[in-house]
């Protein structure tokens, strides 16, 4: 392709793109193909001779966006979301065109020096402490994959602090402290890293979050079973019900049981943006007690997949972990200490160019239009939640955590109430009958023992509209499910 021919196509591209954002509405929520779909459609075989780029890009239509789940649907509710805008795409397409695999300052100075640039400006947004900043020269940001990828790093970095203050622990009696309901990142990097993830307890009566005696007493145990717990992984607002860990508790825990705190917040960090519920996360104890902090962007912020926002207060716990610098990585400005190179603040070499949407997005939307976003996405599960608290068949599950309802079919004022195992087998069917649907998307949940729908608001087109609608499906389809339950 040459560059006239780039322009053209780009320009088709970009129409074809609009296009689908102006009939997003009408388009299925849900891929309504069956597994296997594409590859009776395409060849086996990569093409011998290279094909002409119309056909290519007419069977993304054709192929592809039939076996696409429109996630930026307005009526999209399922998981948490995952924010795409234009300003991120753009920013995307900016960033392929001078690609390069940013390892070193040297590879495009820009791409480092933005990118620390962006994180400073997304710690001071969300309120992070200073120690979090690239300026303070001691801590600082790095935009990693996914926070799976995060937690992954704050854990390679703690463990290798732990094992350089202690060298005579063996590995295999380190301890990854979660909770039950902490994200499946603290079994995986456990599992990636040949240690053990422990999960903690967690009860209804502090809707879901860990407690200080909880953590107290684990850690009593387990040393006297000559385990070393060195890192926990606390929540903010957990993928199941949004749950979130007591920091003014577990952190002062920690901190004096040597513990790293790693505060995941992949999806409510985000919320830290508005002043009004910096309370409810906590915002204090994480300043005053999180060793790392994670949230991502791609979720509910704007910003295209992907784009994971990790913040540690030592840079050197991370560099000491994961420097690993032979001839032809050294530069002279980084033989000078003068530059930041973010592979060693990472697991692999390369790295794409992302600080580029968060730049777009930040300036684009503004904190205040960041704010916006966040505050409607809030208002609209509130709107949903009271839907459901005026049911008389429906009732909320744990208490709306910021844009994520999490209720069930629990129908009152009967004779005999049901057990536990009839409200799952109600709510499984419920749940069925609304996933068969393709205009509409939630998920499912298990909240220890007690199977149950979540709604997370967040796509930036979804209106009030789009919440009565879904209402009006779910509490029909309730209706439906506890009649014939009763026939
Ligand atoms: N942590 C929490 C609380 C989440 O809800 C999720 C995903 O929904 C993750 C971590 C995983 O995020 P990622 O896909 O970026 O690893």
């Amino acid at each position: 392709m040459d560059i006239e021919q780039f322009r053209k196509e780009g320009y088709k591209a970009i129409d074809a793109i609009c296009e689908y954002y102006a009939g997003l509405e009408q388009r299925p929520v849900v891929a309504q193909v069956e597994p296997g779909y594409l590859s009776k459609l395409v060849p086996n075989e990569v093409p011998e001779k290279g094909e002409p780029f119309p056909s290519i890009a007419a069977d993304f239509q054709r192929l592809i966006l039939p076996g696409i789940t429109s996630w930026q649907h307005p009526s999209f509710f399922a998981y948490f979301p995952s924010n795409a805008t234009f300003e991120g795409m753009l920013a995307d397409l900016y960033a392929s065109s001078v690609t390069n695999p940013g390892f070193n300052w040297a590879c495009s100075p820009a791409c480092t020096e933005l990118e620390s640039v962006v994180m400073d400006w997304a710690a001071k947004m969300l309120g992070l402490d200073e120690a979090f900043l690239v300026q303070s020269g001691v801590g600082g940001g790095v935009i990693q994959t996914s926070a799976s990828d995060s937690a992954l790093v704050a854990i390679v970095a703690a463990r290798s602090a732990f094992l350089h203050a202690h060298p005579n622990v063996s590995p295999s009696d380190l301890l990854i402290y979660g909770t039950s309901q902490t994200h499946s990142l603290g079994a995986k990097a456990a599992l990636i890293l040949g240690l053990n993830f422990k999960a903690l307890e967690v009860y209804p009566t502090y809707q879901y979050g860990l407690r200080g005696s909880t953590l107290q007493k684990a850690i009593l145990e387990d040393r006297q079973k000559g385990k070393h717990p060195f890192v926990l992984i606390a929540t903010l607002g957990t993928t199941s019900t949004g749950a979130i860990d007591c920091m003014p508790e577990i952190g002062p825990i920690a901190k004096e049981a040597g513990l790293w705190m790693h505060v995941d917040a992949a999806w409510a960090g985000i919320t830290l943006s508005c002043p009004e519920y910096r309370e409810k996360a906590y915002l204090k104890d994480i300043n005053l007690h999180a060793d790392s902090f994670c949230t991502n962007f791609h979720k509910w912020g704007l910003t295209n997949f992907d784009l994971s926002a990790l913040w540690v207060r030592s840079r050197t716990k991370l560099t000491d972990a994961l420097d690993v610098t032979p001839a032809f990585l050294r530069t002279k400005q980084s033989d000078a200490g003068m530059v930041i190179d973010y592979r060693n603040w990472q697991l692999s070499l390369g790295r794409k160019f992302r600080s580029i949407k968060l730049w777009f997005v930040l300036r684009s939307y503004g904190v205040e239009g960041l704010r916006a976003h966040i505050r409607k996405s809030v208002a609209l599960a509130t709107h949903f939640a009271d839907f459901v608290q005026e049911s008389s068949i429906f009732e909320l599950c744990t208490p709306q955590s910021f844009a994520l309802a999490v209720f069930r079919l629990a129908p009152k004022d009967v004779e005999t109430p049901l057990t536990q195992d009839q409200l799952n087998g109600l709510n499984r069917t419920l749940f069925h009958k609304i996933a068969a649907r393709s205009d509409i998307t939630i998920t499912q949940t298990d909240v220890l023992g007690m199977f149950c729908l979540r709604l997370a608001v967040g796509a930036q087109r979804t209106e009030e509209r789009h919440i009565r609608r879904a209402w009006e499906i779910i509490s029909t389809a309730g209706v439906e499910v506890w009649a014939d339950y009763q026939a």
